[in-house]
């Protein structure tokens, strides 16, 4: 299995205007990539500062392009271009219902929060209780009280607030896990990195009246999906019932 390169740890060095730099050059540069084109996305990626998301050995690589490790069994925060990545071909926008699955450190859910604004919704779930507690402290403290974060298993959905206009998956799995197709409204899109062998491809799914169309993005890279959907011979089975809290 592929890996990636995790810097090491030291105490941090960088002010709040260091960060600041940092970011605007990180949005410059993932616009000449052509990665980024939304200007809500963008204006949300200006705005949430990344660094406060990050356990503080690590806070000075906030802007490198790598993922870092968070609290818990199995949690990263993903590189800074895995947002737009993510929520351009989404095309997450102002007053979406948007359901993520891996909160990690919440700043994906940082910045949904800013893309749908306060027409929007933002239900974050992670299965992790180390990591969940982290990504809670982190999104109060940044200011984000308006996020429903949940400890559960992800692959189940959130029945509570559905249906989703847009959901992201931020772990890997066989297949789009069945309840998110089924709490996603009809028109609404869903992205998962889904594993092909030994590879793992990102791929956007657009609910139709009469089933899913499925496009392919790119190949990426991210730690699998725990829980009743995370491997192929459960991918089909039913969920196991109601063991998300919401806090
Ligand atoms: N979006 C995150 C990065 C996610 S890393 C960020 O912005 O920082 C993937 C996360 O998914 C990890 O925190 C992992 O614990 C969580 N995870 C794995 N399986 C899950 C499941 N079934 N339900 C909810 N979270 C899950």
């Amino acid at each position: 299995m592929r890996g990636w390169i995790v810097p090491p740890p030291k105490a941090p060095t960088k002010t709040a205007s260091d960060y600041a730099c940092e970011r605007e050059r990180k949005v410059r540069g993932l616009e000449s990539r052509g990665l980024l084109k939304s200007p809500r996305i963008r204006a949300a990626l200006l705005k949430v500062p990344r660094e406060e998301f990050i356990p503080r050995d690590y806070r000075d690589y906030a802007y490198w392009e790598v993922p870092l490790p968070l609290p818990g069994a199995a949690a990263t925060i993903s590189c800074p271009h895995s947002y737009p990545l993510f929520y351009e071909p989404l095309g997450l926008d102002r007053g979406h219902r948007f359901l993520e699955v891996g909160t990690g450190s919440g700043y994906g859910a940082a910045v949904a929060r800013e893309i749908v604004g306060d027409e929007g919704l933002v239900v974050s779930i992670e299965i992790d209780a180390l990591t969940y507690e982290f990504a809670k402290h982190n999104l109060e403290r940044a200011g984000y009280s308006n996020v429903l974060l949940v400890l559960g298993d992800g692959g189940l959905g959130y029945p509570a607030a559905a249906p989703y206009d847009r959901i992201a998956v931020t772990a890997a799995c066989p297949r789009i896990p069945a309840p998110l197709t089924e709490q996603l409204t009809t028109g609404g899109r869903a992205i998962a990195p889904l594993r092909e062998d030994d590879r793992q491809v990102l791929t956007l799914v657009t609910k139709q009246p009469d089933g899913v169309r499925r496009e392919t993005i790119c190949d990426v890279l991210y730690v699998a999906l725990r829980g009743e959907y995370g491997t192929d011979s459960s991918a089909n089975g039913f969920p196991a019932g109601d063991t998300w809290t919401a806090r």
